[in-house]
């Protein structure tokens, strides 16, 4: 018995070496990229092709905040790749778009989200347009940090968002943005007169959800237009993104639909919800087979389907999300993707990378840094207008207990090092 059981583990490690082994020679093919163990800048200056002193040149990760952006290059990040379910290692929903001419688009904020795009380290004034697929909390639970964290980290300019209408207006966008302001009222009143609240301005852009390949963004060269996706109600839609000759197709979430097949025909980069197969989600999920097969190919688009979606549109790559994306999990989504679709392909997990030229598309992992502070504001931050301040009832400001000196100290060494002169309250 125990022999069986290391038996059929290590088949499971040797498969997911496998795997993991034809994955990454199929990014190191379709980009050109060499596994050589030594950059050739460090080869030419050593006349060596390996050194056991010097650093490598190039390394196939990508670090944030380390890489310009060509002008005519395209920058796709995962921020959230996952499922409802919370997990530290995948976040719900969330992709970041950056263009070479210094636009960011966000479609998708799906719960746990904000930390991946906060570990970017992009200054938040330029993380100000979102486009929402539809309104599950795995695709816009984030939302509110995004607005409210936003604003503590410096973003001085309104959030913009779009989103779909929905069949009765309170199954629209603007109708669950309203109620999230709503739901926000004491954190919004408690920051007046406290800090520079510029950034929480909201705009809120409600689209009809029934429009087809309709334009509803076109600023700077950049087009975004949607179509009607098929998914749990009426509302859903995808997305497309054109610019500099290059396309975008994101699905948020979809049942294979005609307007996707469409409108997302050649994409450069096509990303499409690819969902654990029915019989992961019996086994790992704990659903009833019934559930698992509705849930699994009705409401979302399993590997299967996924793979012919593919087929048929032909994208120079194809992405799958939403699933997690775990050593004994990934082999049966490749194996069901590979039997309908054996085109370019990346399965992905929070923070893939991919760079997206004409001549080229290069797919990496970032690395990230944990210890993140926000990045500055575009322009100067105004201090804070104490007269807008909303205050405390008598009853609360009878409890203060002000230590008198130890504040007034704090307010002197700042104002000192700073060349402030800030009173102190008394
Ligand atoms: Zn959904
Ligand atoms: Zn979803």
């Amino acid at each position: 018995m125990k022999r069986k059981k290391l038996t059929s583990l290590s088949i499971s490690f040797l498969i997911a070496i496998v795997v993991a082994s034809y994955i990454y020679g199929n990014y190191q093919g379709r980009s050109g990229e060499g596994l050589s163990v030594i950059s050739s800048a460090v080869a030419a200056e050593t006349g060596s092709s390996a050194s056991p002193v010097r650093a490598l040149a190039e390394r196939d990760v990508y670090y944030p905040g380390t890489e310009d952006l060509a002008p005519d290059e395209m920058r796709v990040i995962a921020c959230g790749t996952g499922m409802p379910n919370a997990r530290p290692k995948q976040a719900a929903a969330c992709w970041l778009v950056e263009l070479g001419n210094g636009d960011k688009f966000i479609f998708d904020i799906g719960s746990g989200s904000s930390e991946r795009l906060s570990a970017l380290k992009i200054p938040y004034d330029f993380l100000d347009k979102v486009f929402i697929g539809h309104l599950h909390s795995d695709h816009f639970g984030d939302l509110g940090d995004l607005w409210i964290g936003g604003v503590i980290g410096n973003r001085i300019k309104p959030l913009r968002v779009w989103g779909p209408s929905g069949r009765t207006p309170e199954y629209g966008t603007k109708y669950a943005l309203d109620h999230m302001e709503k739901m926000f009222t004491w954190d919004s009143g408690s920051r007046l007169g406290n800090v520079d609240i510029r950034g929480q301005v909201l705009e809120v852009h409600e689209f009809d959800y029934r429009a087809v390949n309709q334009e509803i963004f076109n600023e700077n060269g950049v087009s975004i237009r949607t179509i009607p996706a098929i998914h749990a109600l009426d509302g859903p839609v995808s997305f497309i993104l054109e610019w500099n000759g290059l396309k975008f197709a994101f699905s948020s979430d979809t049942f294979p639909n005609k307007w996707w097949m469409e409108h997302t025909k050649g994409a450069d980069i096509a990303i499409h919800e690819c969902f654990i197969t029915p019989d992961d989600l019996v086994k790992k999920q704990k659903w009833t087979p019934g559930a698992a097969l509705n849930v699994g190919t009705q409401v979302h688009t399993s590997p299967a389907q996924f793979g012919k979606v593919m087929s048929l549109i032909k994208p120079r790559m194809a992405v799958g999300y939403h699933f997690f994306n775990d050593f004994d999990t990934l082999p049966n989504v490749l194996e069901a993707v590979r039997s309908t679709y054996d085109g370019p392909l990346a399965l992905s997990t929070d923070l893939m990378v991919f760079n997206v030229t004409k001549d080229d598309i290069r797919v990496r992992m970032a690395v990230i840094d944990e210890d993140i502070w926000p990045q500055p504001a575009v322009g100067e931050k105004l201090p804070p207008d104490a007269s807008k301040r909303i205050g405390f009832s008598d009853f609360i400001t009878s409890g203060r207990v002000n230590f008198k000196k130890v504040v007034d100290g704090i307010y002197s060494d700042i104002n000192e090092k700073y060349g402030t002169d800030i009173p102190a309250p008394q």
